[in-house]
């Protein structure tokens, strides 16, 4: 809901009216706009609340938002939410490519494929320490001992890092590494977990559960924002259907969506929603059609050697070529912008 004042409202009027909020323990904020106080209330089901704060001689109008989420929704807020690590800006003009491996699995492999990556012009490596696995007896992740490799990668490349969290009880030590906390696909309604995550100031990059809506994304990432953390990037990654021929099955409407309904960036993860490594291609290039942010690629030396996601993984050759192919279409299709 979002209230606005009367232009001549005194500042003891706009006191009562805080109070009131604060009575019904409802969260809000404010800033004036053409003389106005917009307040902007979280929350659904707020319809009978509406009508008492009508009556406040400080309101001159309340308007009701269409949508179940409040922070996350462009409604409330216009222009795009930009998050800064160091000299990258997420969520401008630039497209932003985000690669490397599922996992860390050694020193020298992240260190040389982030070494790699740099020279191709990437802005963040990706590599998985804890990593959710659907069998108990596949490859786990090294851990913290992955978190220091990713470090020291960082430091020799000057690469943004994001890496999974997949406990609560991981927070402290995983911001002590990452500039990106990623929140995966099976954890995106741990609820515990993005309230922990949120809390930590860290940016957020959010993917969307495996049988989540849109709006359930959305919602997903307003659990962060009522931390206080605006850092939140919304990742589409693909949704589970009956279709068996593909891993998962990519949504690019989401994309548009996303963008219509939320200021926040919006990536998408050719990788996982393909589990294929000649769809990442197509998939990568319809989503910078689609209006990405930026793109999440696994990416491995030797993919038929990895301990996982082998089978989605491009080879060094292949990313190169591709991510060559995404700027230049990137840039075509701004100029017709
Ligand atoms: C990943 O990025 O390695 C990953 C596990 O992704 P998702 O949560 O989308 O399955
Ligand atoms: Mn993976």
């Amino acid at each position: 809901m979002i209230i606005i004042s009367k232009k001549d409202a005194s500042v003891q009027k706009i006191e009562e009216l805080y109070n009131f909020l604060d009575r019904h323990q409802l969260q809000y904020n404010s800033h004036s706009s053409n003389g106005h106080l917009v307040i902007v209330v979280n929350g659904t089901d707020l319809h009978e609340i509406k009508q008492q704060i009508m009556c406040f001689s400080a309101v001159e109008n309340v308007i009701p938002l269409s949508k179940s989420y409040t922070l996350a929704a462009r409604e409330t807020r216009n222009v795009n939410t930009s998050i800064i690590i160091n000299n990258l800006t997420i969520g401008e003009s630039e497209l932003i490519f985000a690669a490397g491996p599922c996992a860390v699995e050694s020193r020298e492999q992240i260190i040389e494929t982030a070494l790699f990556l740099r020279e191709c012009g990437v802005h963040i490596l990706r590599g998985g320490a804890f990593k959710p696995r659907t069998s108990p007896y596949s490859f786990q992740g090294l851990g913290i001992e992955a978190l220091e490799y990713l470090a020291e990668a960082r430091e020799k490349t000057g690469l943004a890092v994001v890496t999974e969290i997949l406990s609560p009880e991981d927070i402290d030590i995983i911001i002590q590494y990452a500039d990106i906390i990623q929140i995966g696909a099976r954890n995106m309604q741990n609820f515990a977990l993005l309230v922990k995550a949120g809390k930590s100031g860290k940016p957020i990059l959010l993917k969307r559960g495996i049988m989540a809506t849109v709006e359930e994304l959305l919602l997903a990432a307003e659990y962060i924002l009522t931390t206080g953390n605006s850092q939140v990037i919304l990742c589409e990654r693909g949704i589970r259907t009956f279709e068996t021929a593909v891993r998962n099955t990519f949504d690019i409407s989401a994309i548009p969506l996303l963008k219509h309904a939320s200021h926040l960036p919006v990536f998408a993860d050719p990788s996982h929603a393909s589990g294929k490594i000649e769809l990442i291609a197509p998939l990568a290039k319809a989503s910078v059609a689609a209006g990405v942010n930026g793109l999440l690629i696994e990416v491995h030396k030797e993919p038929y050697n990895a301990k996982s996601d082998g089978h989605q993984s491009l080879t060094f050759q292949l990313f190169k070529k591709l991510m060559k192919d995404l700027q230049a279409l990137y840039d075509y299709l701004k100029q017709l912008d």
